[in-house]
């Protein structure tokens, strides 16, 4: 397949206004604002395209709800913090394709009627930022943003705004709490952001990776963009691959790509020839898969199919040399520390499960643990208000589930049993 996100990220320039013209850069944008703004959505519906963030929801279902509401102004918020462990997907659009991304949220500005976007950067991406102030300055010279767009009295502003670094301002709502100067906390829903978002106008939030796919939409056309891909989830995906594999890094391949083929056929394979053990298909909130489940299509429809989720597309691979209550532990150590603290069952809850964790991975483990680790997952799972606590209850189960022997091990050793001493 061609790259299409990715395309030209080798030249050195590639950030360059002039690099990104030279292979047709704004094109698009000129020829979406030739078209009525409910064709772009119908068009972007006809693609099929889904959200890139996590949740997979249809792009053009949630914007023609933003659309719809006739209050004003409206918001367009690009949601660019990539705090998943393992996520650095939009890290290359970012740093080396930000005018992709600037064209994409131009067009999809103008098909909502938002006339104001911000682009909500990680705290820990400073160069990012340096980069889309600079593209952003560059796409306000050439009048590709700003009040008369290509002089067509069509209006639209971007701004940079960088949080300061918390995993909870991934989440929509508090990600808007935090853009509005407040502590980022999730929101309650409904209202949803589509109505009542940034200072309760309807605001529309899209990943990245979501907002860069919208100029070739609009290049292509809906219906040959859907071929790309699987029947229910469709166009390019960027897949991320990390871990015990001999060639980490960023993957561009169409969405329903098989797990097995990104790690062996694209990753280059497990590294030093080591046996594969399991994999996290999209970050650590996703549920863990062991080697002889990997055999799936990664696409938002299939991996809830197979007992995971696409996620965000990292792939954390661990081979047979890595310790699962050690990755358990440390993952529970970064959600109990993430946990903004909102609702008890998470905020109780993953403290409970990083002590159970830590003390059998440190040789103290208690008859009863594994089963104490059980009910403590299924108190905090569908009740917290926001996804964060059901992927750590989410990641002890598939834990117990598949590696339960090891962390039986673990406590009748008093030790890691995959220790060498
Ligand atoms: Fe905060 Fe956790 Fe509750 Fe989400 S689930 S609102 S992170 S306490």
């Amino acid at each position: 397949m061609e790259t299409i996100l990715l395309k030209n990220i080798e030249n050195p320039n590639s950030a360059e206004i002039s690099e990104y013209l030279k292979t047709g850069g704004y094109r698009n944008l000129s020829k979406a604002l030739a078209l009525k703004p409910k064709d772009i959505i119908e068009e972007t519906k006809k693609a099929g395209l889904r959200g890139r963030g996590g949740a997979g929801f249809p792009t053009a279902m949630k914007w023609s709800f933003a659309a719809a509401d006739p209050k004003f102004p409206k918001y367009l918020v690009c949601n660019a913090d990539e705090g998943e462990p393992g996520t650095f997907k939009d890290r290359p659009l970012l740093e080396k394709n930000p005018h992709l991304l600037i064209e994409g949220m131009a067009i999809s500005g103008y098909a909502l009627g938002a006339e104001y976007g911000y682009i909500y950067l990680r705290g820990e991406y400073p160069f990012a930022k340096d980069v889309l102030n600079k593209a952003i300055k560059q796409a306000y010279e050439k009048n590709y943003l700003g009040d008369n767009i290509l002089g067509k009295n069509i209006k639209f502003h971007l701004t940079v705004y960088q949080g300061a670094g918390a995993y909870i301002c991934g989440e929509e709502t508090a990600l808007i709490e935090s853009l509005e100067g407040r502590r980022g906390q999730p929101r309650s829903k409904p209202p949803f952001p589509v109505n009542f978002g940034a200072w309760n106008m309807p605001t529309i939030v899209n990943n990245v990776e979501t907002l860069s796919n919208l100029p070739y939409v609009i290049q292509v056309g809906g219906e040959a963009y859907s071929k790309i891909g699987s029947k229910d989830c469709t166009g390019p995906k960027l897949f991320c691959v990390s871990g015990c594999v001999e060639k980490p890094g960023v993957y561009e391949l169409p969405m329903g790509t098989s797990l097995k083929e990104i790690i062996y056929n694209h990753a280059g394979g497990i590294k030093n020839g080591k046996k594969l053990k399991a994999v996290f298909p999209g970050g650590i909130s996703t549920p863990i898969l062991p080697a002889d489940k990997t055999d799936c299509p990664m696409d938002f429809i299939s991996m809830p199919r197979h007992g995971s989720m696409l996620g965000s597309g990292a792939v954390i691979v661990m081979d047979e040399s890595v310790c699962m209550v050690k990755v358990a532990y440390r993952a529970l150590k970064f959600f109990e520390h993430e946990s903004c603290g909102k609702c008890t069952p998470c905020r109780e809850g993953t403290d409970w499960l990083r002590k159970i964790l830590e003390r059998i991975e440190h040789g103290k483990g208690r008859e009863g643990d594994i089963e104490l680790l059980s009910q403590v997952a299924d108190v905090i799972y569908g009740r917290t208000f926001c996804p964060l606590g059901d992927s750590a209850a989410g990641l002890v189960m598939s834990m117990i589930k598949y590696f339960k022997n090891e962390i039986e091990e673990h406590i009748k050793n008093a030790k890691c049993v995959m220790s060498k001493e």
